[in-house]
């Protein structure tokens, strides 16, 4: 490599066909080509290293060429089309507004427009960075833009768009140039390093890629900084010892290690990342990301997802197999945790390792999930159920669900008062529990129901029910200046059993301001859903005391109030907010 070029100039697209990822841009600038509709302003915008300027260059080579090919491309032979690619052209005028933003700079380009081109048809005015022009500038300019002479084009270029004034957009033809795909620059520079005679592997072309983030310029500037180091042969071990990025082994063997309850080993490969001089903060973040691709694996729908080369997909694809999507939840809502507290946190190796040895306890907590669903149902429960066939033979309304029952069980014993007719059905096998329906209910225990309860009401309800209740009564009957309409429809309460109703705040201050309402909610509750026997349980949760704003205890809540899920998740398996 004597006379080095470097790839980013050497394979410059010289044809809109070789230009990488703008596939529908490049169409929509050949038909213009073909139909010769042209317009007078062009304005490019997109991220840094995409083609802007390349498409432009090509377009102005392309609208002066004098023998076009048949697909509308310059045929790079013609006189104009040599004097292009030799860049001796006369009909291509390169501003770059970033260190050319005066108004001078602006008058002598305008000075310029006037002079017709003496070969070809066109004068192409290309101003990169077209947002830097100073204010006068762009005055200076918009005279010369509203009626420019029939010989001249102007394409502007710019990375920030949002920042050029209405008066310039609405002039222009604009053109949105896209993020380049991780495949789409694999494939080039495999291209590339074929013509050069390097061997590459494709792993490590995928993380020169993905370092890029989808700029071709950056991915080819990559590509001979790794060249250099490398010699002719590049393997995935050298690119990531040269660019500083982790190796992704490191994750599946972390991975290996959460599922199958490898604490030590987890901390071992921890220790051994940090020896290697990778940032814990960069880990966590880089962890996040990788239970984030795998969850994307889950289901053929995301997977196109996933930006990473076709190779590596393929390896993601088939460690997220072994990941439950259950697994994948725990582990992401774990570690996006873990990466909001770092900052805050004082021992950050601490914090990482405290993440770790909580997802290596995962199988343990499927463990106790998997026991709690297979143990008999305790006594309390079959008595809750039975006290409510008992006395309301003619709900049609089903128990709680059985998925909640594990969680709920574990937390509260049964505080209902319970009809003495209840200890004679205790021999009821457990299924009643979860099977019971209106029909059979009403035909096994309608002869024993008591009469002296009939006075109060006491039939069972759903939780959706409840929360429908709650909603109407937050929504209806509390005034408006009663602070805990505020935050009563966006709190719903659990149901604990059939009779206790769990309401959790997170400030003790919402307890007391529901407590103003809490009688007439009662009351009206046991009106709507038919019980006179509800209990409330009104807690506070202790794990943040600080009562602040934008605490991780109220991105919780904010989260959670997005997606239910994630409360769900975090009930099953107990987890604070730290
Ligand atoms: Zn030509």
């Amino acid at each position: 490599m004597n006379n080095f070029i470097v790839s980013a100039r050497k394979y410059r697209p010289a044809t809109f066909a070789s230009v990488v990822g703008q596939a529908a841009l490049t169409a929509t600038l050949k038909n213009a080509v073909r139909t010769n509709h042209l317009a007078h302003a062009y304005l490019f915008c997109g991220p840094r290293g995409v083609g802007k300027t390349s498409c432009a260059r090509i377009f102005a080579k392309t609208i002066n060429c004098e023998h076009l090919t048949s697909d509308f491309e310059a045929c790079n032979e013609c006189e104009s089309c040599r004097t292009f690619n030799e860049q001796r052209s006369y009909n291509i005028h390169e501003l770059d507004a970033a260190s050319n933003n005066s108004v001078d700079d602006i008058r002598s380009l305008v000075e310029q427009v006037r002079i017709p081109p003496q070969i070809g048809h066109y004068s192409v005015y290309i101003i990169d960075e077209v947002h830097m022009l100073s204010q006068s500038a762009f005055n200076a300019f918009l005279k010369t833009l509203e009626e420019p002479p029939a010989h001249a084009i102007f394409i502007l270029a710019t990375t920030e768009k949002h920042k050029i004034i209405p008066t310039i957009l609405s002039r222009c033809q604009i053109y949105d140039f896209v993020r380049i795909g991780i495949n789409d620059i694999v494939e080039h520079l495999m291209q590339i390093a074929t013509n050069e005679g390097i061997a590459v592997e494709p792993e490590a072309l995928n993380v020169i890629a993905q370092k890029a983030d989808g700029g071709m310029r950056d991915a080819l500037s990559i590509f001979d900084q790794v060249v250099s180091y490398c010699g002719d042969k590049i393997t995935y071990q050298a690119v990531i010892e040269n660019l500083n990025v982790l190796d992704y082994d490191y994750y599946f063997r972390l991975t290996d290690s959460f599922l199958s309850n490898r604490v030590a080993d987890s901390l071992i490969l921890f220790n051994e990342i940090l020896n290697k001089g990778f940032d814990a903060q960069n880990f966590v973040t880089g962890i996040s990301s990788y239970f984030r691709d795998l969850l994307m694996c889950k289901d053929g729908a995301t997977v196109i997802l996933l930006e990473m080369a076709n190779a590596i997909k393929d390896l993601y694809v088939k460690q997220a197999q072994q990941c439950s999507t259950e697994f994948l939840y725990y582990a992401l809502t774990l570690s996006n945790e873990c990466d909001i507290n770092f900052r805050t946190s004082r021992n950050k190796r601490l914090l990482t390792e405290l993440l770790l040895i909580r997802l290596c306890q995962w199988n343990d907590k499927k463990k106790d999930q998997l026991a709690d669903n297979a143990e008999p149902k305790p006594i309390e429960k079959i008595n809750v159920v039975v006290n409510n066939t008992a006395t309301a033979p003619n709900s049609g309304v089903q128990n709680t669900p059985p998925t909640s029952t594990g969680y709920l069980k574990a937390k509260t014993p049964s505080p209902t008062p319970l009809p003495e007719t209840s200890k004679q059905a205790s021999s009821i096998p457990p299924s009643i529990s979860i099977h019971s329906t209106a029909a059979d209910s009403s035909s096994q225990v309608s002869d024993i129901a008591p009469p002296k309860y009939k006075a109060k009401q006491h039939e069972s309800f759903t939780e959706q029910a409840l929360h429908q209740a709650w909603r109407t009564f937050a929504d209806e009957k509390i005034p408006e200046k009663v602070h805990a309409k505020n935050f009563m429809i966006n709190r719903l309460p659990n149901l604990v059993n059939e009779d206790t109703i769990r309401i959790m705040f997170d400030q003790p201050l919402q307890k007391k301001s529901f407590a103003e309402v809490q009688d007439e909610l009662k009351t009206y509750l046991a009106e709507q859903l038919r019980n006179d026997y509800l209990t409330f349980e009104v807690e506070v949760d202790e794990t943040d005391q600080k009562n602040a704003l934008f605490t991780s205890q109220d991105r919780y809540a904010w989260l959670a109030e997005k997606n239910s899920a994630l409360g769900h998740l975090r009930k099953e398996f107990k987890l604070e907010i730290d």
